[in-house]
């Protein structure tokens, strides 16, 4: 059986239509990948001048390798999509729903160093609700790319749209960049902040001003 067919064709089928992290499917399974990575970051390690025999070291490669493919990016591979039902909106609940507070851990793809931030999420239901912690989940499995901020947000945007059948979306994330705290300017307290909002979130005064003082606190 193909890896490919243990996929949902509808996930498969919604990520075709969310914006693309540059990608060059290769063919690997994980069990590859992590055995390539683990080759090469020991030359890494080694071109550094550490000591692969110590034996605090020996493992990190292996441990590296397993913890980008099934961890931190795990969010490239359909496989670990999240199980998504939708459910048709029975009380007709036409009102904001808003996740706040949703942690956002990813990987900047320029440095390859943490982003550390939290996302704001709101829709208005049209014709399908899912459950809450499905967004969590759906954030989470963006974040689990090499990302730029901007892309993170659209992607979770995109995929939100097409699960919950309406434009009525709007997604912020505040993070900060290990890339900026650690290196570069060292500024350890800048946070960088984006936002997509569209549908009624775009149009409409009164709902994006709803949405924004969520965001901003004032609507606590
Ligand atoms: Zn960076």
């Amino acid at each position: 059986m193909s890896r490919k067919s243990t996929v949902d064709p509808l996930v498969l089928d919604i990520l075709s239509k969310v914006r693309p992290t540059p990608m060059v499917p290769n063919g690997l399974s994980d069990e590859e990948k992590i055995a390539r990575i683990a080759h090469n970051f020991r030359e890494i390690m080694t071109a550094l001048g550490l000591d692969l025999t110590d034996d605090s070291l020996e493992q990190t490669p292996m441990r590296v390798a397993k913890m980008y493919v099934r961890e931190v990016f795990a969010g490239m591979n359909p496989k670990n999509f999240p199980s998504l039902t939708s459910i048709e909106n029975k009380l007709g609940y036409n009102e904001m729903v808003t996740v706040r507070d949703i942690s956002i851990i990813s990987v900047c793809e320029h440095h390859f160093v943490t982003i550390d931030g939290r996302a704001t999420i709101s829709y208005i239901p049209k014709n399908r609700v899912i459950g809450l912690s499905k967004i969590n989940r759906i954030a989470r499995f963006f974040s689990r790319r090499p990302q730029v901020q901007e892309r993170l947000t659209k992607q979770i945007a995109d995929c939100l749209c097409l699960v919950l059948e309406t434009e009525d979306v709007a997604v912020c994330i505040a993070a900060k960049h290990y890339c900026v705290v650690q290196r570069g300017v060292e500024d350890a307290e800048s946070e960088t902040v984006t936002s997509d909002l569209r549908g009624a979130f775009r149009e409409d005064a009164r709902t994006r001003s709803e949405f924004m003082s969520v965001v901003t606190g004032s609507g606590r």
